[in-house]
């Protein structure tokens, strides 16, 4: 095949990919985006979308079996069942769906897609393998967006009934004991959504606490939550074998004890995938683990940049994308930097948790005089017509000017908030700024600017 050039090639489509050929092409950057298996990547395709998409099946499902055991508001249903083959089919038409959408708009860009493994043979040359053989590509820039991958367990390997998110995510039948290792995002969410299709499921977690990056107080409410749903959370416990049959795990003091189990999902964390596309060879320099980059995502080598979960925490996908759409702007002569207040993060466990910005012990480590007030979902009117009045609105603001500093929430639904709160940050609010706006009732935003009311000591609805 003929060699060909592009002004910007990208490698991997998944959100830090395919942003930046999307937004490149826009610009009339000519660029061509090459992709292993199918656009979307990690996200799309065995991450985000199929993940939300199983924690909804699940919601849905608890919810019908609720109705069904207590005849709430006066509902009832006949006795709920499953047919796992069926919301197999429906996540997988949500996900081909959204796939095929990124594929479309690469293509209404005009980015060129090749489908194959792209190997670098030096930093303006790359081959790529694919299913017509090998094709030859030179470009004046590259982006390398090639995600990453789930971190192994040598003492539980995977493979067998040992299993990762990927495999998780494409189960044929709802296992009936699961045991999950890592009670971090993905072991929580996919934990508690099969907990919800009927899995007996336990949780092993290393740390003192589930999600032990966040403060207890946030995540209290999923713990309690996950009792209620009959999920096991053994926490300062580590897995140590898996027999076939049984996991043995030991706690902190040593004390070992068996969980029966059909399937184990290990989620303990991702990795860069760095050993992908000849990157070794590069010589970039790196992070720790990740790709080494500027505020502009630019490597070590000239014309070479990174975006993605291949360039470090937080491995979100709207940070991908925003680091992707930077690149691409850049590339097209735009003058950009990562000047970003706040990432936002939310962990889609029943109730959801939502935080942007500080945390009230993040602000106390970096000295900074703060003022923190909440605001219970158990006063909020919206809450209490949805059955859900578990959690609350947090704010932590600096006590001199009251300018926004962080902003979380634990409760139903309260991942919407998160671009409430993120705009605030951006935007440089203070606490009068989000008091003084008028946020519709009933709505659980409401809670966003009591808890401002509050820690301006002027509560209304408190
Ligand atoms: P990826 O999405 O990993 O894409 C990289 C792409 O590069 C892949 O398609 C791969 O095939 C391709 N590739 C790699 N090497 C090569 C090569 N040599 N040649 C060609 N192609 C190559 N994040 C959120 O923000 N919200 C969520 O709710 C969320 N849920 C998640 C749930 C699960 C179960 C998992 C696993 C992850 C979740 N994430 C979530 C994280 C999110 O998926 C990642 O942060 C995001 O996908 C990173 O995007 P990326 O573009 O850096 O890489
Ligand atoms: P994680 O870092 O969220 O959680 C891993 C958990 O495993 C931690 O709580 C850790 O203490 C625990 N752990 C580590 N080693 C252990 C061991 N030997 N035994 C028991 N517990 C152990 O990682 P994850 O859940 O695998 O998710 C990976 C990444 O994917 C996340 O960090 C995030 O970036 C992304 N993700 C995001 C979302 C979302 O945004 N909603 C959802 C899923 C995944």
């Amino acid at each position: 095949m003929p060699d060909l050039a592009c002004k910007l090639l990208v490698i991997g489509a998944g959100p830090g990919g395919y942003a930046c050929a999307i937004r490149a092409g826009q610009l009339g950057v000519d660029t061509i985006i090459v992709e292993a298996a199918r656009d979307g990547g990690t996200c799309l395709n065995i991450g985000c979308i199929p993940s939300k998409a199983l924690v909804h099946a699940g919601d849905e499902f608890a919810r019908l079996r609720m109705y069904a055991a207590t005849g709430a508001m006066g509902l009832s249903a006949g006795a709920p069942s499953v047919d796992f083959t069926k919301t197999n089919a429906w996540i997988g038409g949500v996900v081909d769906r959204l796939s095929r959408g990124v594929t479309g708009l690469l293509k209404k860009a005009g980015v060129r897609s090749l489908r194959g493994e792209a190997r670098f043979r030096d930093g303006k040359t790359v081959v790529v393998r694919g299913s017509d053989g090998e094709q030859r590509i030179r470009a004046e820039n590259v982006v390398i967006a090639t995600g990453s991958e789930p971190v192994p367990l040598p003492s539980v390997p995977f493979g067998g009934s040992v299993i990762s998110s990927t495999e998780a995510l494409s189960l044929t039948v709802v296992p009936q004991r699961m045991a999950v290792i890592g009670g971090g995002y993905i072991g929580l969410e996919i934990g508690t959504a099969y907990a919800k299709l009927g899995s007996t499921v336990t949780v092993v977690e290393a740390a003192e606490r589930i999600l032990p990056q966040w403060d207890a107080a946030l995540t209290e409410p999923v713990v309690r939550r996950l009792s209620a749903l009959g999920v096991s959370v053994l926490t300062s416990t580590k897995a140590m074998d898996w027999s076939g049959s049984h996991l043995t795990v030991a706690s902190a003091e040593g004390q070992a004890s068996e969980i029966a189990a059909d399937k184990v999902l290990v989620a303990v964390g991702r990795r860069p995938r760095t050993d992908s596309a000849g990157l070794a060879d590069l010589r970039l320099s790196m992070s720790g683990p990740f790709i080494k980059i500027d505020d502009r995502c630019r490597t070590s080598m000239r014309g070479v940049y990174a975006v993605g979960d291949v360039t470090g925490e937080p491995m979100l996908a709207h940070r991908a994308i925003a680091q992707g759409e930077m690149v691409a702007g850049i590339i097209a002569g735009q003058p950009h930097a990562w000047d970003k207040v706040a990432i936002p993060a939310i962990c889609f466990t029943d109730p959801e948790i939502v935080s942007v910005g500080l945390l009230p012990d993040e602000a106390k480590r970096q000295r900074i005089d703060v003022k923190v007030a909440e605001f219970p979902f158990k006063a909020n009117g919206r809450a209490l017509t949805t059955e859900r009045d578990d959690g609350f609105v947090r704010v932590v603001a600096r006590a001199d000017n009251g300018a926004l500093l962080g902003a979380q929430a634990v409760g139903e639904g309260v991942s919407e908030l998160s671009a409430a709160f993120t705009l605030a940050l951006e935007m440089g609010a203070r606490l009068d700024d989000i008091a003084a706006t008028i946020h519709a009732h009933p709505t659980r935003s409401e809670a966003f600017q009591e808890a401002c009311l509050r820690a301006l000591g002027l509560p209304l609805h408190i």
